[in-house]
């Protein structure tokens, strides 16, 4: 039976896990941390995530969507806070059943871990980071000295990955890298569950309050909390202008947040506690290829392709990943001779089908925060989107290109987003020529738009 280690339990790891386990094969997961069943989940991880339809089809393959769907809280579209407090709820779709889940990340991991734990041929190995791969041997060394051969090692080990490293450094020929961090940072703020356990904001919504160089989003929580995201430069753009480095102490971020955030301040008890307690984090988009190593190892996931959060897109992309990986497992060429596994021809045919999709939604997510920390203020942008919720509402065919990216399963990410940026400069465009959509004649429109 071919043997198979992956390093790092995260959420692409333990999914894998589950679907390489599925096909009859042995799996080892070796994740850095200790088991997060069984401690506390370190602040400053994203506490929730929007779950969306490529996630959802991933998870529907093992039998898990209902499950985890069933503690997920519906965000229906994108609700919009000027500073005087005024709220405008933008919708995702016009179409009915379109819309994100907010799911917790811990939640989501540790359903998935005592899923894969059901297959006698899945073992968590927790508190072994691997700290060295021989790129040649397939040998992958763990922090405690470990040594560990298998047939193939498939790396899930996130961003920061040390499988990647050692392709990097002289493990694979001609290996491109890039990692482009972000002048932005971000910190997980909180909002408290209401009297009774109510929602002290809109539940069905993502909550976005723009405000031109900088931004804060919330993600409503199973419980009725809030998750906030705070997005801000580390170091001021220019004069007078916010950054975390101004927010150095207890005063600094009341007025900051008073200022800019009244309505959601009043809802944060704790907000300058958890300020000062948790983390800042970075954010950046790692690209990188090839993904293979002589079939000896592959980069999965984040390891592959972190990108910036704006899209919503970088688990339900890894679950991705791991669905395509599993489905050329199954094609009659993958078993090279006996019962034994090609992995170096899967990891080719694997790297072709995805890196195209992967590079896609990078540059999209990276396009959609000045999308959300802008263009959501901008009067013509809310008038596109008005425009293609009506076409969405009329035309069962057109798909804004939010809603290819996020509720097409079946479209390709690069299909997604070229069909998607031909779309938007037109609407953009005739949202520019009239005051009101109204204005414009619907059936011509979508006559056009349709042959783009
Ligand atoms: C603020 C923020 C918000 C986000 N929101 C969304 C969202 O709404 N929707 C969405 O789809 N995506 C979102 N993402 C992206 C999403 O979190 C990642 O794309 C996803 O977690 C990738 O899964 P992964 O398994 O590849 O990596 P990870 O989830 O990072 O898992 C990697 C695992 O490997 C372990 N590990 C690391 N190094 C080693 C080592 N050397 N040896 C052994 N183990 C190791 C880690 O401990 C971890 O358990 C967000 C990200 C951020 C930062």
């Amino acid at each position: 039976m071919s043997r198979i280690v992956i390093i790092g339990a995260g959420l692409a790891g333990s999914l894998l896990s589950i679907y390489l386990a599925k096909r009859g094969l042995a799996v080892d997961v070796y994740e850095a941390r200790g088991d997060m069943r069984l401690q506390e989940v370190a602040a400053g991880r994203s506490i929730n995530l929007a779950l969306s339809d490529r996630g959802i089809a991933a998870l529907r393959e093992i039998g898990m969507d209902k499950y985890m769907l069933a503690e997920a809280v519906p965000m229906r579209g994108r609700m919009i806070h000027t500073v005087s407090g005024e709220t405008k709820l933008l919708p995702y779709s016009g179409r009915q059943g379109e819309y994100i889940n907010s799911v917790s990340r811990a939640g989501l991991n540790i359903a998935l871990m005592n899923e894969a734990d059901k297959y006698d041929g899945v073992t968590f190995h927790f508190n072994q980071r691997c700290v060295y791969f021989d790129c040649a041997s397939g040998e992958a060394k763990f922090s405690n000295g470990v040594r560990v051969k298998s047939d193939t090692v498939i790396a899930t080990d996130g961003a920061g990955s040390a499988v990647r490293n050692a392709m990097l450094h002289g493990g694979v020929e001609r290996f491109d890298f890039s990692q482009i961090w972000l002048e932005h940072g971000y910190k997980e703020l909180h909002i408290p569950t209401g009297v009774d356990g109510s929602f002290q904001l809109e539940k069905n919504a993502l909550h976005i309050w723009p405000r031109d160089k900088f931004m804060m989003i919330a993600l409503p929580n199973f419980d009725g909390s809030f998750t906030c995201t705070l997005f801000l430069a580390h170091k001021p753009q220019d004069e007078g202008g916010a950054a975390f480095s101004r927010l150095t102490d207890e005063r600094s971020v009341a007025e900051f947040f008073h200022r800019e955030f009244p309505d959601a301040t009043k809802l944060m008890p704790t907000l300058v506690e958890d300020f000062f307690a948790n983390p800042t984090g970075n954010l950046g988009t790692v690209k990188c290829f090839p993904w293979n190593a002589s079939g000896n190892a592959l980069l999965l996931g984040d390891s592959a392709h972190a990108i910036v959060p704006f899209y919503g897109q970088g688990m339900n992309c890894a679950f991705e990943d791991v669905r395509v990986l599993a489905s050329l497992l199954s094609e009659p060429g993958a078993i090279a001779t006996g019962s034994s596994i090609n992995w170096e021809s899967v990891y080719e045919k694997y790297g072709e089908l995805r890196k195209v999709n992967t590079d896609a939604i990078a540059d999209m997510a990276e396009e959609n925060f000045y999308e959300m920390r802008d263009a959501v203020a901008d009067p013509v942008f809310v008038k596109k989107r008005e425009l293609e919720t009506k076409l969405e509402q009329t035309y069962p065919d057109y798909f804004s290109k939010y809603s290819m990216v996020t509720f097409r399963e079946d479209m390709p990410y690069s299909v997604a987003k070229e069909k998607g940026n031909a779309q938007d400069a037109l609407l953009m465009r005739l949202c520019s020529q009239v005051d009101n959509v109204s204005d414009l004649d619907l059936s011509e429109v979508f006559s056009i738009v349709k042959d783009l």
